[in-house]
């Protein structure tokens, strides 16, 4: 076993017994690595077991890597200016923070252009609106929703959030609110939640993805 093969067996096993606890199967709650400031040769070894897609924060490191290395998939879970949503929807396989109108709409637009399918997932949050991780609040959904106005190219996965970790109710909060969405448009939405330090409570609140980084590849 190499430490990376170690670390996911043991992240396997949080995995498992959080959703043992909670009566869930655990091949319903996605395991998605996150390779912001990792080297690239861990990231290929982490490919190598079984890993198609990793989460990158920034778009010019993410561009490093991809530039070295094609052949990896790697999807947006970090801000998102609207002039980089060209780069950004040519180089990742998924964008995953979409939180306001104005960047759905650009998106929209530049799918068309590229002639490019992508899925994405709206960021929210239901907390502190002005924090730089960004997000939309629970308001102005209805908004990017319309923005998005159901185009086949930008496929809507469901919500990502970064619930404070201080406050308990806040992973079932998103859980409530992809519940009375999903009654809204009648149809299935994921919820990605849950990082190397919270995944158990994010599972039990119904997370569909975890998002891990340093337990997944060691400190940065
Ligand atoms: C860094 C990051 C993660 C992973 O965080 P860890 O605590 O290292 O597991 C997940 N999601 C987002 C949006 C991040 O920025």
């Amino acid at each position: 076993m190499t430490p990376l093969s170690s670390r996911i067996a043991r992240l396997r096993t949080r995995i498992q017994r959080a959703c043992e606890d909670c009566g869930r199967d655990p091949g319903g709650v996605e395991l998605l690595p996150v390779s912001k400031r990792q080297p690239l040769n861990l990231v290929r070894e982490a490919a190598a077991l079984g890993f198609p897609r990793f989460g990158e924060n920034y778009v010019q490191e993410a561009l490093a890597k991809i530039s070295e290395a094609p052949d990896l998939g790697f999807v947006l879970i970090g801000p998102l200016q609207r002039n980089k949503a060209r780069t950004a929807l040519l180089n990742f396989r998924q964008i995953m923070t979409v939180d306001r109108p104005e960047l759905a709409l650009r998106l929209r637009h530049l799918a068309g252009e590229l002639d490019v399918t992508r899925e994405i997932w709206l960021q929210v949050d239901l907390w502190d609106e002005t924090t730089k991780v960004g997000g939309a609040g629970a308001g102005d959904l209805e908004a990017v929703f319309a923005a998005l106005g159901d185009d086949p190219r930008l496929p809507v996965q469901g919500f990502m959030a970064i619930p404070p970790p201080e406050d308990p109710g806040s992973f079932r909060a998103l859980d409530l609110l992809r519940t009375r969405w999903q009654e809204k448009l009648g149809r299935k939405l994921r919820l990605s939640m849950g990082m190397s330090g919270d995944l158990e409570e994010a599972i039990r609140a119904g997370s569909d993805q975890v998002r891990i980084g340093t337990a997944f590849f060691g400190t940065r």
